[in-house]
């Protein structure tokens, strides 16, 4: 299959696109290559991954309509977004043109140019101050907490429409904090780490109780893939994509002290705003719809990633 996938040369883009390249599908990427942490790691991702690559901005409409010309798509996996909870806090007009109206942009595409098929990537923080847990597809989600958890209730709003009005076959994948090889260095385990071997102090905000269930990386880009040929009869799917686990802050930390071999230094600072107590995804959809069965549990997760990070930084 032809497949565009929207930021993949970002952390989670670059691991389903070598994916997708691995089984022999037809790969294109659609990335700006924005400077929301180092641009030269998304370059060095695309570098190896031989596939083609259009250097577009979501937000320009022109842009999209000229990639999906060119590329002509069967199927578009758009990961493609400013993430991260506290910077949408100081940039919401940011995060509302790049993941709504870039969204818009997307699904206007798929329309003029016939193509059926999307994975779109939503996110756990929709469920924001969710009481209910574990948090399930079926739980209202009106208790947003961040502007940028409001743009992918948002982008899951405006795939529902055009998959009614369009007829398109959508699948919206709410991510549970995704880690492992390569995360995003903005993101906790990877910030952490990084000072805690630089033996500099780690800001843990709140009093280290908060919970989330982290999913490994390998889990996510399956359950992509299977979305992706998910052929059920709601032609607008929501699954969840988590581990169904938590993992509390504290205990975090004391995983990454002993795969790092480290004392961690820890800054107390307040609880920040937009930021929620807990995550923890009901998987039983995804599991019953899907087949999607996470296989990486924490431990093991984070051996892997230190095992990634101490390699990438030795060549730093
Ligand atoms: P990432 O920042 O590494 O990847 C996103 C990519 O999108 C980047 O390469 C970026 O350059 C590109 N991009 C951003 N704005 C663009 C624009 N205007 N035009 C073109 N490209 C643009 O992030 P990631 O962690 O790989 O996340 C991928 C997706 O998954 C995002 O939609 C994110 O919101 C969602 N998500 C991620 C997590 C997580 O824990 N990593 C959790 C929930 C949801």
């Amino acid at each position: 299959m032809r497949i565009l996938v929207t930021g993949g040369a970002g952390f989670i883009g670059t691991r389903t696109v070598k994916k997708l390249i691995s089984q022999n599908h037809e790969t294109a990427i659609l990335d700006d290559f924005n400077d929301f942490y180092d641009p030269e790691i998304k370059r060095e991702n695309v570098k190896t991954s031989g596939t083609k690559v259009y250097e577009a901005d979501l937000r320009s409409q022109s842009e999209v309509e000229r990639t999906f010309a060119d590329f002509k798509p069967e199927a578009v996996i758009h990961l493609a977004a400013r993430a991260g909870v506290r910077p949408s806090l100081n940039q919401p007009g940011l995060y509302i043109d790049t993941n709504v109206t870039g969204t818009l942009h997307i699904l206007e595409a798929m329309k003029t140019h016939e193509v059926e098929r999307l994975v779109f990537a939503s996110s756990s923080s929709v469920y924001g101050c969710n009481e209910k847990v574990p948090f399930a597809e079926s739980d209202p989600i009106l208790k947003t907490i961040s502007p940028y958890a409001a743009t992918k209730v948002a982008g899951e709003h405006l795939c529902s429409v055009y998959s009614h009005l369009h007829d398109l076959r959508i699948v919206s994948l709410r991510f549970f904090t995704v880690y492992g090889p390569a995360q995003r260095p903005d993101l906790a385990i990877h910030k952490f780490a990084r000072l805690m071997t630089e033996g500099i102090e780690i800001p843990r905000f709140g009093d280290g109780s908060t919970r989330r269930d982290y999913t490994y990386i390998d889990d996510i880009v399956d359950g992509v893939e299977k979305a992706l040929s998910y052929a059920g009869p709601n032609r607008h799917e929501v699954f969840n994509l988590g581990e169904s686990d938590t993992v509390e802050l504290r205990e975090l930390i004391s995983l990454l002290e002993k795969h790092l071999g480290v004392e961690a230094k820890i800054k107390s600072l307040p609880s920040q705003p937009g930021d929620v107590p807990l995550t923890y995804a009901d998987i039983t959809k995804a599991k019953s719809l899907l087949g999607y069965l996470p296989q990486t549990k924490i431990d093991e997760g984070i051996e892997k990633f230190v095992e990634w990070f101490r390699d990438y930084y030795s060549k730093q």
